[in-house]
């Protein structure tokens, strides 16, 4: 008889662009029995995921539910549904996932037109507005990424709705990143569309994703003259499990949903502010201990996100033997950089669970102890000098 594969999964630290740690209580609750998806138990827990997405989303928006799939179904689901044949749609891109986003829109059949911006800079509304104007007739959708996870810049939001809005355009925003780490305003900033991830800032495994749809999106998506050309996140169909109606569509993913249930509700617990200023604080520690050992932030100061940090690679430094000595030794996963980036920057995240003030020194001193055996003279004593300083600041 042979002998059965070893299952067994090291324990990581997870600073990388995610999945981030999860909390012990989600993965608790995801052993909790399984029950089934038409349960009147189940649809009360459905009902209930609803009503905490909106809490922690800030919004109103009556169609808000997770799609079953991680944050690319969440961002599939929002441009498939939005973009018909034809419709012009604009995206800023300043990185990977903005360009995803403008991928979906093109095979959604829609006339896109992509607006640069430097990886590493947030999208400038001047510029959209030049492309809404030269798009040659109605815009139909706006979008951009609230938190450029391969770059580790903020974009505001509420001025590119506001530009979407006097030129009669959606707008809508990805919110993976940011969602639990940095405020997500949804109706304060009048997006008509926000998609998140489970894996990020809300420290649960990668597996639904939550998403919700303004009144406006919403008639937009009824009035659609062709069907979506997704059956699966077709949200006219996904509606009709979420709402009063209640029928089949597909098995919900039970105990993402239990995961996705205890994560929002411990989110809500520590209350929003609370976790954000938590996050900014272990961010900017981290920040300001990466520069006090000699090395380069890569995104624009002043939207620099807490959540996500890229440093640039000092020349001379192994970019896989720095992160093969973090991972092996000592256990940590960080980031390569994506695209533009690709040997360039890494990538540090701090979402979640994995935002400790622990963290922070931890990823400085090892981080600080290899690149000195690569010779690059770090200096170690200022970077957990300074980070502890920043610690104790608000
Ligand atoms: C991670 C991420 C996604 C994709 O999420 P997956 O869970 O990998 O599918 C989309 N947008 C941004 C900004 C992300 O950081």
């Amino acid at each position: 008889m042979s002998a059965t594969p070893a299952f067994n999964p090291p324990h990581r630290i997870l600073m990388g662009p995610g999945p981030s740690g999860a909390h012990p209580q989600v993965l608790r609750a995801m052993g909790a029995p399984l029950i089934g998806h038409l349960d009147p138990d189940f649809l009360k827990i459905m009902d209930q995921v609803r009503a905490m997405c909106r809490q922690v989303m800030r919004t109103e928006n009556a169609h808000t539910l997770v799609t079953p799939g991680t944050g690319t179904s969440g961002m599939e689901a929002a441009v498939m549904n939005l973009v018909e044949p034809g419709n012009r749609v604009v995206v800023g891109i300043n990185g990977y996932f903005s360009d995803r986003i403008a991928q979906m829109a093109e095979r959604a059949g829609g006339e896109v037109t992509r607006v640069p911006f430097a990886w590493g800079s947030p999208v400038d509304p001047d510029a959209m507005e030049r492309a809404i104007r030269g798009a040659g007739g109605p815009v139909k959708l706006v979008a951009a990424v609230h938190a450029e996870t391969s770059t580790g810049v903020e974009t505001p939001i509420a001025p590119l709705a506001k530009l979407a809005h006097d030129h009669g355009a959606l707008m809508l925003a990805d919110c993976v990143t940011s969602l639990g780490g940095i405020p997500v305003e949804g109706d304060a900033w009048g997006a008509d569309a926000i998609y998140s991830g489970t894996q990020k800032c809300l420290s649960a495994p990668p597996g639904v994703a939550p998403l919700t749809i303004g009144p406006a999106a919403w008639d937009a998506i009824r009035a659609r003259e062709t069907p979506c050309n997704t059956w699966y996140l077709d949200l006219n169909l996904l509606e009709t499990y979420w709402d009063e109606r209640r029928s089949y569509h597909h098995t919900a993913p039970i105990s993402m949903i239990y995961a996705v249930h205890q994560a929002l509700a411990l989110v809500l617990e520590e209350g929003l502010e609370a976790r954000w200023a938590r996050h900014e604080r272990n961010g900017r520690a981290l920040q300001a201990g990466l520069e006090a050992m000699g090395l380069v932030l890569h995104a624009d100061e002043g939207y620099r996100l807490p959540v996500l940090t890229t440093v640039r690679i000092p020349e001379g430094v192994s970019d896989a033997e720095v992160r093969g000595a973090l991972l092996n030794r000592h256990n940590i996963e960080i980031g390569g950089g994506l695209g533009d980036l690709r040997g360039k920057a890494w990538r540090i995240g701090l979402m979640g669970e994995s935002s400790t003030p622990g963290n922070v020194l931890l990823a400085l001193s090892s981080l600080g102890k290899i690149l000195r055996e690569q010779g690059y003279r770090a200096d170690l004593r200022a970077a957990l000098d300074t980070a502890a300083a920043r610690l104790d600041q608000p």
